[in-house]
């Protein structure tokens, strides 16, 4: 997914959101300065657009918390009881249903909101979503330079870079040359 503006990989809507303070480059920029920025994200993501959504300052730390959430599990360390509780807050106020689905021959247990998702709402979930999923690993690109992270849900793990034609290509052509000798 390339946009101009916001760097979207497109796993995870709260991986972007973490990563619109990271980049490919040593000292990227944040692309999330201010609450327009935000709303430009949420429609970039085509997030519901709420009057009176969060004020910046909850954003900018909700950013905060999920940023240590995603070191964390990059790092193989449990979430810190920090980010799980933001995330508690955030979804403990949706409002909605449980509801039995039938997904391919298999019933699941899903949660219906009552009312559509305000960003940090959708972004909370996400976030829910990828911890409660043991098949999916969140870790930073392997990139020299990006510090942007990645969900990685291929059978093996082997992902390793957020887009394998921008990060991947450097350690490819080391690998072509061959080791040293
Ligand atoms: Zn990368």
């Amino acid at each position: 997914m390339v946009h101009p503006e916001f760097t979207l990989l497109g796993d995870a809507v709260w991986l972007d959101f973490v990563n619109s303070a990271r980049g490919r480059t040593p000292a990227p920029p944040d692309l999330l300065p201010d609450a327009a920025a935000f709303a430009r994200w949420t429609r970039a993501q085509r997030l519901m657009q709420l009057d009176g959504g969060a004020p910046y300052p909850t954003i900018r730390d909700f950013r905060r918390q999920l940023t240590a959430l995603a070191k964390a599990l990059d790092g193989g360390l449990q979430p810190p009881a920090g980010p799980i509780a933001a995330i508690n807050a955030v979804l403990a106020a949706s409002t909605g249903s449980h509801r039995l689905t039938r997904i391919g021959g298999e019933w699941r247990l899903q949660f219906a909101p009552a009312r559509p998702l305000a960003p940090l709402e959708a972004i909370a979930r996400s976030a829910a979503a990828t911890l409660a999923d043991p098949a999916v690993a969140v870790r930073r690109c392997a990139g020299e330079t990006c510090s942007l992270f990645l969900a990685d849900s291929s059978p093996n793990r082997s992902r390793r870079w957020c887009t394998p034609a921008i990060c991947g290509t450097t350690l490819r052509v080391e690998r072509r040359r061959g080791p040293l000798r």
